[in-house]
């Protein structure tokens, strides 16, 4: 069910022990707003635990407390009175879903969150989770701690690609303005973020490699099977390296995590990704979008490629 922005500050308020936790394969938006709300929380006086059923790139392993993320063990259940979910529907959770009973407070900025898992508060113009988050610990009375702050700041930029989407609204750039005034280093972020090892860059070559231009170069799609995959463990940043193409409308990246089992993400500078993801059973924002197809990686291209054709 849909709630606001006041309800769902006063589910949080009345709740003592809560599960925080965002999706798998999770972004600076995810590991960025859970950190905020678990500060946000405690300095509440609650008791806050995130719990995230995967392992996230190592460049936010160095923002607040990040090595209190845990992640589920087999079977392992929590006690909470509230699953605080960020940034994702339910659907995205791993394990972390079956952890308890609580009822559920889902906050999220994606268009393609249907919310029929718990009560949802959805912005689906905020730029980042991390923005809701900020306007939530306004309703709450909480203080912006400059570690709170740099977690905030981290999804928001993250989330904006360093405030240049299409998703930077004023808005967007007061809260980030608020989050400066708060102690967050903006350049110190940005030089975090943007670090990557030489297996990457390496990783980077590969995936340029295999780069093709589709429908008179208005697509424009890149693939890594499973050896490439393996050998190089973040394709983070990949796919904006192609999406400049002058020509280019959509762009994406295929990539074979598991034999039979793909990961895709899309970026375009118009046509509807989301829309296309929701189809192939993801989703994602209008510009920036993902699905996983659980197939050999040229059939996941084949497919990928007739669906964006469909929508352009
Ligand atoms: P990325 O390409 O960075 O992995 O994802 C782009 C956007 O699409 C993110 O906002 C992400 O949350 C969303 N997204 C990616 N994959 C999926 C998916 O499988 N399901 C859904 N619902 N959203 C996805
Ligand atoms: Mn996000």
């Amino acid at each position: 069910m849909r709630i606001t922005l006041k309800d769902a500050a006063t589910k949080l308020k009345s709740a003592n022990k809560i599960l925080v936790t965002a999706h798998v394969q999770p972004d600076g938006d995810a590991i960025g707003s859970t950190l905020a709300a678990m500060m946000i929380l405690r300095s509440l006086g609650k008791s806050a635990q995130i719990f995230i059923d995967d392992t996230a790139r190592r460049n936010l392993h160095a923002l607040p407390h990040f090595d209190e993320i845990k992640r589920p063990a087999e079977g392992e259940t929590f006690d909470a009175d509230l699953l605080l979910v960020l940034d994702t529907s339910t659907d995205r959770l791993g394990n972390v879903r079956k952890m308890t009973d609580a009822p559920i407070l889902n906050v999220d900025h994606h268009v393609t969150n249907t919310g029929d898992d718990g009560d949802l508060y959805l912005e689906p113009d905020a730029a980042a989770t991390c923005e809701i988050v900020f306007k939530l610990a306004g309703e709450l009375g909480a203080t912006i701690t400059p570690e709170i702050a740099t977690c905030l700041y981290t999804g928001l930029a993250t989330d904006t690609g360093f405030f240049q989407y299409a998703n930077t609204r004023a808005k967007t750039l007061a809260v980030a303005s608020e989050l400066v005034a708060c102690g967050v280093r903006p350049n110190q972020i940005s030089e975090l973020m943007e670090r990557k090892t030489f297996a990457e860059v390496q990783g980077l070559s590969v995936a340029l490699d295999s780069l093709k231009i589709h429908f008179d170069g208005k697509v424009a799609g890149m693939t890594l099977d499973n050896a490439a995959a393996k050998k190089f463990d973040s394709t983070e940043g990949f796919i904006d390296q192609i999406r400049v193409i002058d020509t280019v409308d959509v762009a994406f990246l295929i990539t074979e995590r598991e034999p039979n089992f793909c990961r895709v993400s899309m970026r375009s500078k118009g046509t509807d990704v989301a829309k296309i993801a929701a189809k192939l059973g993801g989703g994602g924002h209008v510009r920036a979008a993902g699905c996983t197809l659980k197939m050999p990686l040229a059939d996941a291209e084949k497919i990928l490629v007739e669906a964006i054709g469909a929508a352009l």
